[in-house]
């Protein structure tokens, strides 16, 4: 442990993404000398919503990335190491590096964890041969390259069927393909297909209507409940599997490109920690979806993608997460009662073109609840331009600052 770290505080916050850095900074603001430090092993620090556009070629990927130091609050401390193990009986986490730090109250917010070794043969072939995903920082502008380059043929766009960080990523890459091909002349020589492990295009009916009827307008063909399991890059070849008549069967697909969106589950240091929810597959972080506290350990609360609540895993659901968090436990901290109830808020900024997007914004129940006094509905080109200009300048300047 370095000189001017402890090895016990206050509050101790595992994570320094959107979630961790955004309940920090709201924390402090709420009283700033509360005993706070964030483990985070990153330099730096990530804006993935830009990432769709970064693979439509339309956002600089260097614009989406800072440095991590920035954004940790002048009155919180940086441990840079990352929680190896939880042990909340103990109300202490073993880090990395070995030392171990206690904490009075824990707030749990490490992401969710990319499980690519789950399809077979992607590993070492991402980023090249037509291989993509704008789910990795490093990749996303070679999604770009893959669009560029198409000159007809099959391109493939996967879904898989675990909750996703941005359940609408996996397709808006897809509508910014579709539209460039379009603009480019050579739509009608692109096959472009969806294949989706779950059920619908989109939870929402009314966002799904919409969303049917950009699929149509650009000859997309949709399959749904067919997972992605084994990419052969030597022969261009993707596997999916689905059932037919209850047996499992195998569906060969060539491809010129394919852009695949990995299957997804909470990290392996919460899903098999005590902090999980018991004998579940995904491992999530078993927090109450009202108040986000933990169901079993009261001085452990979580935020962000890793949690157990079933709202759409999104940066815009931290937004309206974090103030009820904080509201909570500094309640808690100071022997009140909780008051506060996150609604299951999250909005996915559907991308359906260039300079097109529809506004999806629903709680726990898929119901709408939106903003803009307008139908959100529609494709407009003014909420594009809110998804590429306002709202990273927002998440820098604002979310991350604890005052958005
Ligand atoms: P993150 O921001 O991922 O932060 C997790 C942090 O924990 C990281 O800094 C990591 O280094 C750290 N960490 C990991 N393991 C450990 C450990 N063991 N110990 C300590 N620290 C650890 N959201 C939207 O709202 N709108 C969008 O349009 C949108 N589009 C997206 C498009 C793409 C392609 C992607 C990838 C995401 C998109 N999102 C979007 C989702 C959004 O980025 C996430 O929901 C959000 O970043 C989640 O925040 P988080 O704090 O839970 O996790």
């Amino acid at each position: 442990m370095k000189a001017n770290l402890k090895s016990h505080y206050q509050v101790l916050i595992a994570g320094g993404g959107n979630g961790g850095i955004s309940v920090a900074a709201q924390l402090l603001r709420k009283q700033s000398n509360l005993d706070i430090a964030i483990i985070e092993p990153s330099d730096k620090h990530y804006y993935q919503p830009a990432w769709t556009l970064v693979g439509g070629g339309d956002f600089d990927i260097n614009d989406t990335v800072r440095n991590e130091a920035d954004f940790i609050p002048k009155n919180a401390a940086w441990i840079k190491d990352k929680v190896a193990q939880f042990v909340p009986d103990e109300n202490k986490v073993i880090l990395a590096g070995g030392d171990a730090v206690t904490y009075d109250w824990l707030v749990v917010s490490i992401g969710i964890q990319l499980n690519w070794s789950a399809i077979k043969g992607l590993e070492g072939n991402l980023g090249k041969n037509g291989i993509t995903s704008n789910y990795l920082f490093n990749v996303a502008p070679y999604t770009f390259e893959c669009i560029k380059n198409f000159k007809g043929g099959k391109a493939i766009f996967t879904n898989p069927s675990t909750p996703v960080k941005c359940g609408g990523a996996p397709q808006k890459i897809m509508y910014l393909a579709a539209d460039y091909f379009r603009k480019h002349g050579i739509l009608d020589k692109a096959d472009i297909h969806f294949y989706s492990g779950g059920g619908v295009i989109f939870g929402v009916k009314k966002y799904a209507e919409t969303l049917n009827k950009v699929i149509q307008r650009y000859g997309i063909k949709t399959h749904f409940k067919h997972n992605l399991v084994e990419i052969r890059a030597d022969e261009k070849k993707a596997i999916f599997e689905t059932e037919q008549d209850g047996q499992k069967v195998q569906v060969v697909e060539n491809y010129e490109f394919i852009h695949v969106t990995p299957p997804q589950s909470a990290p392996d240091v919460i899903r098999t920690s005590p902090l999980a929810v018991p004998d579940s597959p995904g491992g999530w972080l078993d927090v109450d979806k009202g108040t986000l506290r933990h169901n079993r350990y009261k001085n452990v609360f979580g935020i962000g993608d890793n949690t157990s609540t079933p709202n759409a895993k999104t940066g815009a659901a931290i937004r309206k997460q974090a103030p009820v968090l904080v509201e909570n436990l500094y309640r808690s901290i100071t022997g009140q009662q909780m008051d506060a109830m996150y609604n299951g808020y999250g909005s996915c900024p559907l991308v359906t073109g260039y300079g097109k997007l529809v506004l999806a914004e629903f709680d726990y129940n898929n119901e709408p609840i939106e903003t803009f006094p307008f139908d959100q509905g529609e494709e407009r080109w003014t909420m594009y331009q809110l998804k590429k200009r306002v709202l990273p300048w927002l998440y820098w300047n604002k979310i991350l600052k604890g005052t958005a």
